[in-house]
């Protein structure tokens, strides 16, 4: 797979022009919903000519079609935002651009990043990079897509409860979700506001940390990002590795265990110790997040009422059925699935017995992450119970699609680092990743043992 560093040094014209030929080329898969063609030739002519410079200079990239940017229209997947065009674009883009970076296209999620599939999204799911007749994972799948067919060597996404570490173990890339406010959600179409981060798909570790470097940093226009603490590191040696057993049940698919023993193994022989943690309260993350996330997400999308902007519906009597109307027809059903729970969750009579709980066992499962991370550098473990799973196998079942979740919610509820490492492949040939979790504010550390065991 190719490297920011194959770009680099050479004509940004032809980048962009080979990268939109892969893209046009590799159309069948779905993984992206537009092309930013015009505004990225303009941009590789400005590299090519010397007017922009940088650490990315002529390298092309993918954004999640949930960040605003310029070129094409900004759509969530969703026909609520149909043809929306950007008055702003999202401050990780204007970072990378900053940077010298171009980018080419808007890539597919599930609508509004609700799903681990992609299937959600309006326009029809991405296909998985290695086998067509899987999934692509979510929410993110697009990017994760578009970086595993090495149409572009990094593509942003957006990680809420694991879519940034599903759909890159399910495509053999890096996912990187960062310790929450690492970097800006700033001009991105908010999901959970409390869980909601900016990260990257890449095909190393390396890579990873570049594009984290550049992205992370305080944002006067989002109040929860923090002061800038990603500084690139070399990897320790000698750390204690704490593998979830709750992570390594019998539900947990043979090979999947298999590939994240075998990752253990690789750790141990680069002179880390890694001993069994348990984490008891992991059984009832689902729980939390499936509360949680839909009371943020009424909120976050009672803004798409049809009238300041977003798809407005015809032919209605009256100021409700112009409300009703036009999220009937702007949404998908899992969206309406999740804002029907989480108004649901939050209404006066249900807010102590479902919201509030779940606030309380969220705060449990920080102290007790907490506690393992007095004794614990990093916990490992899967990063989702099997690897990518058949188009259409879930989609029936809700429940069903939100165990695929078990692994990755835990940490975002948490605000913790996580990445998703590719760790092998299963006898079909399909990608099996773990995720490796730290600290807040750890990630640069996380990314540096990743690296060390790329090499290794
Ligand atoms: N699959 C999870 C969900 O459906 C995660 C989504 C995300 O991170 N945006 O909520």
């Amino acid at each position: 797979m190719t490297k920011i560093a194959d770009y680099i040094s050479k004509n940004a014209r032809q980048n962009v022009v080979e990268a939109i030929k892969r893209a046009n080329d590799n159309s069948e898969y779905h993984a992206l919903l537009s092309l930013t063609e015009e505004r990225a030739l303009e941009r590789a002519d400005a590299v090519d000519r010397g007017e922009i410079t940088g650490r990315l200079a002529g390298v092309p990239f993918v954004v999640k079609d949930n960040f605003l940017a310029f070129g094409a229209p900004t759509t969530a997947a969703s026909r609520m935002l149909e043809g929306f065009k950007a008055p702003l674009q999202a401050t990780a883009v204007e970072k990378l651009e900053a940077e010298g970076a171009i980018c080419i296209g808007k890539a597919n999620l599930d609508a509004f990043a609700h799903g681990g599939s992609t299937e959600n999204s309006a326009f029809g799911p991405t296909l998985n990079a290695y086998d067509k007749t899987k999934v692509a994972g979510g929410s993110s799948g697009g990017s994760a897509v578009v970086t595993a067919l090495d149409i572009v060597p990094f593509a942003l996404g957006s990680d809420t409860g694991g879519s940034i570490r599903q759909p890159a173990s399910f495509n053999g890339v890096v996912g990187v979700k960062p310790t929450y406010g690492t970097v800006s959600r700033y001009g991105v179409v908010a999901m959970a506001s409390s869980t909601d981060t900016i990260g990257v798909f890449t095909t190393d570790a390396y890579d990873a940390e570049l594009i984290m470097d550049i992205m992370a940093g305080k944002d006067d226009k989002d109040m929860t990002t923090l002061p800038d603490f990603f500084k690139p590191t070399a990897a320790k040696s000698g750390l204690k590795i704490g593998l979830i057993t709750e992570t390594m049940t019998d539900d947990v698919d043979l090979e999947v265990q298999q590939a994240t023993l075998a990752y253990v193994e690789r750790l141990k022989s680069a002179g880390h110790t890694v001993t069994e943690v348990t984490l008891p309260i992991v059984q009832y993350a689902l729980a939390m997040y499936y509360i949680i996330v839909p009371a943020e997400v009424s909120s976050n999308l009672a803004r798409y009422d049809g009238i300041r902007y977003g798809h407005r519906a015809e032919g209605v009597a009256n100021l409700a059925e112009l409300y009703g109307k036009s999220r009937d027809e702007g949404f998908v059903t899992e969206n309406k699935r999740r804002i029907m729970i989480g108004s649901y969750v939050l209404s006066s009579g249900f807010f102590d017995a479902y919201y509030l709980q779940a606030q309380k066992a969220r705060t449990l499962l920080v102290n007790e992450f907490n506690k393992l991370f007095a004794d614990y550098d990093v916990l490992i473990g899967p990063t989702t119970p099997t690897p990518a799973f058949g188009l259409g196998e879930n989609t029936a079942d809700p429940i069903k699609m939100y165990l695929a979740d078990i692994m990755t919610v835990p940490a975002s509820l948490a605000g913790l680092p996580a990445i998703s490492v590719p760790a092998g492949k299963s006898a079909a040939g399909l990608p099996i990743g773990v995720q490796l979790v730290g600290q807040r504010r750890s990630d640069a550390m996380l990314l540096a043992l990743a690296q060390s065991v790329e090499e290794a």
